[in-house]
C-alpha cells in the first residue's frame, strides 16, 4: 500500500553527495575537537520526541564550527541531515546515517540597521523563531508577530515557508544567507529561495531543484516600526490561540496539507478518527490534523506511519480525496520493518 507521500531515506541529506559503493560510517573518526557525537538518539532533537540514533551528531553554535563540521563530513564523504528545531520532522526508528548537524542556539547576536521607517535584521538561522518574533513586537517592528508561538528555528521556518495567521516566512525575507559543502557562505535574494505553500528549493523533493548540503546560516527580515503595545496584544492573541487550538503533547504540528477547498483535520475528524491510535501515538482529540506522542520513549516512528496510513485510507474510501503529508520524514526507512 502506498502512502501518498512515501517517506525517502535522508531527504534532507544530500544523497548527491554518496558513493554508490558507500557503506554505513562506523569506520569514520571525527576530530575530538569537533565534539561529535556518536550514535546519539535523534528523538533528544525533535518535537515528536521519535528517532533512533544518528550514526554521528553535530551541534555547531555558530558558523565557524559548522563550517569544521562540514569540512569533516566532506572529507569522511558522509550523507549530510540539518535538524532546526526538529519541529516538522518524523525521523525512522532506524536513525540517521552519515553526519546530522542540529542547527539550533540561543545566544547569538542579531544585527539590527535602521532605514527611516523599515529595519533590516539580520537573524542567524539557529535561533529560536518564536523568540525572535516576540523580540521584535517589543520593540514595536511589526511583520513577525504571526509567528509568536510557532515552534522551531528561523533557519527551519525559512527552508519550510513557515506561516501562520495568512503570512508566510517569505513575506519579510529580504535576503537569505546559506553555507553550501565547501563552507562558502553565500548571501541570495529571496527570488533564490522559489517559495511558495510550506516550499522553498531548500525542501524540494526534486534533486535537480534542491541545492545539496546547503545551510541557511542568516536571513535578512524587513520589518516595519509600528505600535509597540497593538503588537504586543496581538503576539499574545496568537500565543493564546494556539494554546486553545494545539495540542500540548510532543507532535510535529499538522500532518497532511489541507486538500483544495476543505481542511484535512474536518476530513479526519468526519471520518471519526479522533482520538484513534497506534502503539504509543494517537490523532490528537483537540485537532484532527495532528498526531501526539502519548508514550514518550515507547512510542515508535512506525506507529505514526500506521496512524498515517489508516487516516488516508479512512478518509480516500469516504470522500475520494488523497490526504499528502505536509510533515518531513528524515532518517533510514529501509531498515525499517514495513508498517504493515
Ligand atoms: C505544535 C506545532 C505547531 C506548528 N504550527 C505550525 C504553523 O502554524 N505553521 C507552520 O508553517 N508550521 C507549523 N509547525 C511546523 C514547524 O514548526 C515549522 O515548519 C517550523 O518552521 C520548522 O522549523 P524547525 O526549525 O523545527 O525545522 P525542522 O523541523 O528541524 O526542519 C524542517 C526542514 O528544514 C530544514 N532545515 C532546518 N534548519 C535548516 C537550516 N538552517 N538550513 C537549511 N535547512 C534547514 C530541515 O532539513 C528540514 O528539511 C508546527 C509544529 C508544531 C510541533
Amino acid at each position: 500500500m502506498a502512502y501518498e507521500t512515501e517517506p525517502a531515506r535522508s531527504r534532507a541529506g544530500g544523497e548527491e553527495t554518496l558513493d554508490p559503493a558507500w557503506e554505513p560510517t562506523a569506520d569514520a573518526n571525527p576530530p575530538d575537537e569537533l565534539q561529535i557525537l556518536r550514535d546519539e538518539p535523534v528523538s533528544r532533537y525533535t518535537s515528536f520526541r521519535i528517532g533512533g540514533p544518528a550514526d554521528f551528531l553535530a551541534r555547531p553554535a555558530d558558523t565557524a564550527s559548522l563550517g569544521a563540521a562540514l569540512a569533516w563530513a566532506r572529507e569522511a564523504r558522509l550523507p549530510l541531515t540539518i535538524i532546526g528545531g526538529g519541529s516538522n520532522l518524523i525521523c525512522s526508528d532506524a536513525g540517521v546515517r552519515g553526519l546530522t548537524i542540529s542547527f539550533r542556539a540561543m545566544r547569538v547576536p542579531v544585527e539590527v540597521v535602521e532605514e527611516g521607517e523599515t529595519i533590516l535584521l539580520r537573524v542567524p538561522a539557529q535561533r529560536m523563531l518564536s523568540a525572535v518574533a516576540r523580540w521584535c513586537c517589543e520593540q514595536g517592528w511589526s511583520g513577525l508577530d504571526w509567528a509568536v508561538g510557532l515552534p522551531g528555528t528561523v533557519g527551519g521556518a525559512v527552508a519550510n515557508n513557515a506561516g501562520a495567521h495568512g503570512t508566510e516566512m517569505i513575506d519579510n525575507i529580504a535576503s537569505v544567507t546559506v553555507m553550501g559543502p565547501d563552507g562558502i557562505e553565500r548571501t541570495h535574494d529571496r527570488a533564490w529561495l522559489r517559495a511558495r505553500y510550506r516550499h522553498t528549493v531548500l525542501r524540494s523533493p526534486d534533486p535537480a531543484e534542491r541545492p545539496a548540503g546547503t545551510i541557511v546560516v542568516a536571513v535578512t527580515l524587513r520589518l516595519a516600526r509600528d505600535d509597540r503595545d497593538a503588537l504586543l496584544a496581538l503576539a499574545d492573541e496568537h500565543a493564546a490561540w494556539r494554546k486553545e487550538h494545539q495540542p500540548r503533547q510532543p507532535c510535529a504540528g499538522s500532518i497532511f496539507k489541507n486538500p483544495p477547498g476543505t481542511y484535512a483535520g474536518l476530513l479526519i475528524e468526519q471520518a471519526g478518527l479522533k482520538g484513534y491510535g497506534v502503539g504509543g501515538v494517537q490523532i490528537s482529540p483537540l485537532h484532527a490534523n495532528f498526531i501526539v506522542n502519548i508514550g514518550v520513549g515507547k512510542a515508535r516512528a512506525t506507529d505514526v506511519l500506521a496512524v498515517i496510513r489508516h487516516a488516508q485510507e479512512t478518509v480516500r474510501a469516504r470522500t475520494g480525496i488523497g490526504l499528502e503529508t505536509e510533515v518531513e520524514f528524515i532518517g533510514d526507512w529501509e531498515r525499517v520493518p514495513s508498517a504493515e
